[in-house]
């Protein structure tokens, strides 16, 4: 077993472990349940985590894993709906017509 990601984001680390899956890559995510409880835990404690069940696959679902944040942080450009001024992720109002981003 090796460990290959580790986020509060439960709902990513399921969605990660789908994309391994797909690859039959064998994955558990460990401290799942404890994620309700993080709030009376310090920070960082009891992250859950992504695990590959074989260590010779931990370099691969690694790989995996950056292509799809990449791939995430493309994704995440988004159009003005006032102007539509185009804008990258980190931009949270459009600079053009001071429209706030839409969720
Ligand atoms: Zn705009």
């Amino acid at each position: 077993m090796k460990m290959v990601f580790t986020s509060e984001d439960i709902i990513y680390l399921h969605h990660l472990k789908n994309i391994l899956e797909a690859k039959d890559i064998e994955c558990v995510i460990k401290n799942d349940r404890l994620a309700s409880i993080s709030g009376e835990i310090p920070m960082g404690v009891c992250w859950p985590e992504l695990w590959v069940v074989d260590a010779m696959h931990e370099m691969w679902a690694k790989q995996l894993i950056t292509e799809s944040k990449n791939k995430c942080a493309e994704e995440d450009n988004w159009t003005c709906e006032n102007c539509g001024e185009k804008h990258s992720a980190r931009f949270s109002d459009c600079w053009n017509c001071q429209n706030i981003k839409a969720f």
